[in-house]
């Protein structure tokens, strides 16, 4: 079944191209060579209303439905316009907040963060602990009406500009997963500081960092969920998370097909196009089959998604079947541009680059097919 588009989907679609064009294309090389893209880009997003689009008109957000997101992901993404860590703050940390936050937190930070005014990151990953959360050492103890903080965290999107933070720490570290706690940290409260951006092989304009949380007191009130709720509040929002990764997959190899098609048309050697060998139409055949179904399965997904039916084995098959099937189509596409393919300046070069990422966050792909394998 088609995805339910309506006419205000597609102004919203033209909207966000504009902005694309505007506000994005022209920086994005820079920010690449810079690691991390501009605040003022933040703003900008907000001002044009590309930020929360899901969230409540009450809290500042967009009011609109889930495929706002989807059509965001497709604009910056046909692009390989991996730098805004729009998606992150939008549909990743913006939904904890609605679901588990109090009024307050709700009426403080979503219409801010819908303006581009915070920006935010959420910080479960540690040197030590990844796959495994449950054997996180960041500590939250408590003394009278705080929290205090202490630990180190790695790999967070977001992490050089990040206004504030849901750390995933121990409250109750007797208790294993039990005892894990959400907590909104504070960019500026004493002891909290960044590391260095750390320097990827691909997402280049994406700011990724480490965190230290050195004795870092916040009140009670910025917990997030329920005092040892953090395992599950976790679990019930990361669905949402992996279909992301789903939609961004899907995209990157429409584009790549695309791509791939126009010069493969263009380019010529030993007196044809480079289209015409019996070669090249037959990977183009296998690849335009794989996104079809590629494509097909997404939008089941979405559609299940957006009926609240999407379970987690089905969201880990989402995860880890699209994204080793990006790496794999992206990976045939670019072998049909020659040398050119492993040019930057080339979107299947940068495609090819950040592809590669997507079987390892959200939950490597190894544990999405554990988590498949759990539900058989
Ligand atoms: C660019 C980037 C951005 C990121 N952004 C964020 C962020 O914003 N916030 C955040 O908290 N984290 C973030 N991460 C971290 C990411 O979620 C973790 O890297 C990921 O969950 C894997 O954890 P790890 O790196 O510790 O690998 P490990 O858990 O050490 O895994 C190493 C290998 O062992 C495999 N493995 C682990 N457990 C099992 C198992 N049970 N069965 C079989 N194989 C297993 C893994 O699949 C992997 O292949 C980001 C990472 C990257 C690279």
């Amino acid at each position: 079944m088609a995805l339910p588009y309506a006419s205000e989907h597609v102004q919203f679609r033209e909207s966000v191209r504009r902005f694309v064009d505007k506000e994005i294309a022209p920086h994005h090389a820079r920010w690449e060579e810079e690691g991390v893209i501009s605040r003022e880009a933040w703003r900008r997003a907000g001002e044009a209303g590309l930020l929360l689009t899901n969230i409540p008109a009450e809290y500042g957000g967009g009011g609109a439905d889930f495929l706002t997101s989807v059509i965001m992901i497709e604009e910056m993404m046909c692009h390989v316009f991996s730098g805004p860590g729009f998606r992150l703050h939008s549909d990743i940390v913006a939904p904890y907040i609605l679901h588990l936050g109090t009024g307050e937190q709700k009426k403080r930070l979503l219409p801010a963060m819908a303006r581009g005014e915070i920006i935010t990151a959420i910080a479960m990953t540690e040197p030590g602990a990844g796959s495994d959360l449950q054997s996180i050492r960041t500590r939250a103890r408590r003394d009278g009406d705080e929290f205090v903080i202490s630990g180190q965290k790695t790999f967070i999107t977001n992490g050089q500009l990040a206004d504030v933070v849901i750390v995933a720490c121990k409250t109750d570290p007797a208790a294993g997963a039990k005892g894990t706690s959400l907590i909104l940290v504070e960019a500026s409260r004493p002891g909290f500081s960044r590391g260095r951006n750390l320097e990827k092989i691909g997402m280049k304009a994406q700011d990724t960092s480490e965190l230290f949380f050195d004795e870092v007191r916040v009140p009670v009130a910025n917990l997030l969920g329920r005092e040892g709720g953090g395992f599950g509040h976790l679990m019930s929002e990361l669905p949402q998370e992996r279909l992301l990764v789903g939609i961004t997959a899907v995209t990157v190899m429409e584009a790549a097909l695309r791509w791939t098609l126009d010069y493969t048309r263009d380019r010529k050697a030993f007196g044809r196009t480079i289209a015409d060998f019996q070669n090249t139409r037959f990977k183009l055949a296998e690849v335009k089959t794989e996104v079809t179904v590629a494509r097909t399965f997404l939008d089941d997904c979405i559609l299940k998604h957006m009926r609240r039916e999407l379970d987690v084995a089905t969201a880990a098959m989402c995860k880890w079947w699209l994204s080793e099937l990006e790496c794999r189509v992206v990976d045939t596409c670019l072998q049909l541009f020659g040398g050119y393919g492993y040019m930057r300046e080339y979107p299947i070069a940068r495609a090819y680059e950040d592809a590669r990422v997507h079987r390892i966050y959200a939950g490597s792909n190894e544990v999405m097919k554990e988590i498949v394998a759990r539900s058989l």
